[in-house]
């Protein structure tokens, strides 16, 4: 099974992104034939950004990813901008990618309300660079959150609207959505999810935050007036915890509502911010050991762009000799 995913380089990737995304990639590895992660920076500038920021951001990421566990033996680790095939499957597919379905796209909604200045075109175009990031590698899985289940959907349509009209050349991929933690929410509001783009800092804990900020964090989460931890209707704020506290520990939801009946929030959420200190410190440890060799980083990054491009070249090949463009 080839599996594909890209991540922003937005730096300080949060718990959510750990949780629904980077944990998968992570497992992905032993079974993906390859196992292929982008840092996808030409998704970055789709909204506001400083040219340094992103350059040094993008280390952060490539080093979280790292210090995670993902390993360039055995998988390939890239950056989006050195494999340019992925900008030119994104103008061909842009040709069978209908206008109003990325209208509909919820991400799109979201985030250009959310502009002050300028909603781009790229904002728009976003699912189609996402399209080509995938279909460029005839991938068969993407893990994702739950968030990006709409865009893997699109990315099905517009693979199949090719193969039809040019025969069978790319692959429908299906997305891989974790049972637990697909929608980790903002801890200060959580009927949003926890979001690099519009989140509340308050209530969103980052994989690189220190013992006392994520403690401070999770001690001020936003629950309800009752004094249940068990998931239900209104129970939002509890139920996120659950499902934080499950991922970090390792156990069934069930088994925590079970060990907290009885207990008042406040012991639950103790329960939680130690739970989540000691699942990512492991993480910022090595983190702190990496970041610093920025070279190191280009290295590992280099050696993936290199087997990405491979891959990618012959699908771009593939694609241009069957819609009519080049040479034949
Ligand atoms: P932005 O808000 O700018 O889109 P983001 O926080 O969504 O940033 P991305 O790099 O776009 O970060 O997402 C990387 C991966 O993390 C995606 O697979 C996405 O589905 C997943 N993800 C993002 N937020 C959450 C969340 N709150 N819970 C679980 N998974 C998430
Ligand atoms: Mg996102």
């Amino acid at each position: 099974m080839r599996i594909f995913s890209g991540i922003q380089p937005t730096g300080r990737k949060h718990v959510g992104n750990y949780i629904g995304a980077i944990r998968q990639y992570v497992e992905g590895q032993d079974r993906g034939d390859p196992a292929i992660y982008c840092i996808v920076d030409l998704h970055a500038i789709s909204v506001a950004w400083d040219p340094a920021a992103l350059r040094s951001n993008l280390y952060d990421t490539t080093a979280i990813l790292l210090a995670a566990g993902l390993d360039p033996e055995r998988c390939i680790l890239f950056r989006q901008s050195d494999v340019r095939e992925h900008t030119e499957l994104t103008w061909y597919l842009s040709a069978l990618t209908a206008h109003g379905d990325l209208n509909r796209m919820h991400q799109f909604k979201e985030k250009s309300a959310r502009q002050r200045e300028l909603v781009s075109a790229a904002l728009f175009f976003y699912p189609v660079l996402q399209a080509a990031d995938v279909l460029a590698y005839k991938a068969g899985e993407v893990p994702v959150g739950e968030d990006q289940r709409q865009h893997v959907e699109l990315m099905r349509e517009i693979a199949r609207r090719f193969n039809e009209r040019f025969g069978q050349i790319l692959v429908e991929p299906e997305h891989r959505i974790p049972e637990i933690g697909a929608r980790i929410m903002d801890l200060q509001e959580p009927t949003n999810k926890m979001a690099t783009t519009g989140g509340t800092e308050q209530g969103t804990v980052y994989v690189l935050d220190e013992p006392g900020a994520i403690t401070k964090k999770v001690r001020s989460a936003v629950t309800d007036s009752g004094t249940e931890v068990r998931r239900g209707e209104g129970k939002e704020g509890i139920a996120n915890l659950i499902e934080v506290l499950s991922v970090a520990r390792g156990s069934a939801p069930e088994e925590i509502e079970a060990e907290f009946a009885g207990s008042g929030y406040g012991d639950f959420k103790g329960a939680v911010a130690e739970a989540v200190v000691e699942f990512l410190a492991p993480v910022r440890e090595r983190y702190t050991a990496l970041r610093p060799d920025e070279e190191s980083l280009e290295h590992a990054l280099g050696v993936g762009a290199e087997k990405a491009r491979e891959i990618a070249a012959g699908t771009l090949a593939e694609v241009r000799a069957a819609i009519g463009i080049g040479s034949a």
